[in-house]
């Protein structure tokens, strides 16, 4: 599984869509200081469902909506689509891609859909346990990360080693079950 695209509307600094293809293997963004680089690692983090705003370096969910310029006026709202690329099925369905799609609204509502079909955050949350992707995963790794693993509890850096090695969805499903 890798990732495929990134498709934005009206996220931060990125008023039109735009769309971004990345092949397999690495790829690096590179750009002058406050060319949007860092936006897009935010866009890839809230599609895969973060709720954390302080990691996304903003006060409030609606500030990566565009705020406006002194040509443009601000956005209502922005969506976010990530096209993955299944075809060694990875991920639970018959498809060779998923696109994860994620709208905000100035509301601070947000809006999910995996393949077009809505759903709910506990859905994009589920789908990518285990899979070292998703918010809780190590697929992005953001600046002081490496530190905070370093210098975490032993509780916390087995709940990493956990994920790491595919076993949190069981010890999910066994709270999921005791809450019922
Ligand atoms: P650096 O090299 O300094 O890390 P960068 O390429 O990572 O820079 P970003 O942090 O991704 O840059 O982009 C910052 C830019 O995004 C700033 O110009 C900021 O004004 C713009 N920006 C952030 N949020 C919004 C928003 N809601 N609407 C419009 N522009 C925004
Ligand atoms: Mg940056």
């Amino acid at each position: 599984m890798y990732l495929k695209k990134l498709e934005l509307y009206g996220f931060k600094s990125f008023a039109d869509k735009v769309s971004l293809n990345f092949e397999k293997g690495i790829t690096a963004i590179v750009g002058p200081n406050g060319s949007g680089k860092s936006n897009i690692s935010d866009a890839i983090r809230l599609v895969l469902g973060e709720q954390s705003i302080k990691s996304l370096r903003g006060s409030k969910l609606e500030d990566v909506i565009f705020a406006g310029s002194e040509t443009r006026k601000p956005l209502g709202f922005c969506e976010i689509n990530l096209t993955l690329d299944n075809s060694d099925g990875l991920l639970p369905f018959d498809y060779n891609e998923v696109v994860i799609t994620r709208k905000i609204f100035r509301s601070g509502e947000s809006e999910f859909f995996i393949n077009k079909t809505p759903c709910r955050l506990k859905d994009v949350h589920e789908l990518f346990l285990d899979t070292g992707i998703g918010k809780e995963g190590y697929s992005v790794i953001g600046q002081g990360k490496i530190d905070e693993i370093l210098s975490a509890k032993p509780e916390e850096r087995r709940l990493i080693l956990e994920e790491a090695i595919g076993i949190s969805k069981y010890r999910y499903k066994k709270e999921e079950a005791e809450r019922k």
